[in-house]
């Protein structure tokens, strides 16, 4: 039997740093999806939900206004720091970050440090 992948973070006690990485990519399926969640054609859901990465030439997620980090994706709740069509996120935002998240041990270190166990600790994604 597959053994289960113990995770090495808590995304509830995180503020979403990952949702607000500037490439977040987005497949075909992926706009299927989120189209069919949300009940509007993939043309729109394209269109409005998604836009070309300058750095990679592909499809990424639009970002908004972000209370903590800079921007944010347009999809992720400013208040419960949850995402808001988390059944039918990307397959990318599905898979990552695998066994361990490296914000995670930073915000830790960091909480500890300070003794603060709800700071949210900035960090800059193209360092
Ligand atoms: S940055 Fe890491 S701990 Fe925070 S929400 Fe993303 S995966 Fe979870
Ligand atoms: S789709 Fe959801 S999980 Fe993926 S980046 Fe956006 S808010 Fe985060």
């Amino acid at each position: 039997m597959k053994k289960p992948i113990r995770m090495l973070y808590d995304c509830s006690k995180c503020p979403a740093w990952c949702c607000t990485y500037p490439n977040i990519f987005v497949t075909q399926r992926d706009i299927e999806r989120i189209a069919k969640h949300l009940n509007m054609s993939v043309e729109e859901a394209k269109g409005k939900f998604t836009r070309m990465s300058e750095d990679y030439n592909k499809p990424i997620m639009r970002h908004k206004k972000d209370k903590y980090f800079d921007t944010a994706c347009r999809f992720l709740d400013q208040k419960t720091r949850r995402c808001t069509i988390y059944e039918a996120r990307p397959h990318g935002c599905r898979t990552y970050p695998g066994g361990r998240c490296g914000y995670w041990e930073f915000l830790k270190i960091e909480r500890d440090r300070q003794e603060e166990p709800d700071a949210t600790v900035t960090t800059d994604h193209r360092a």
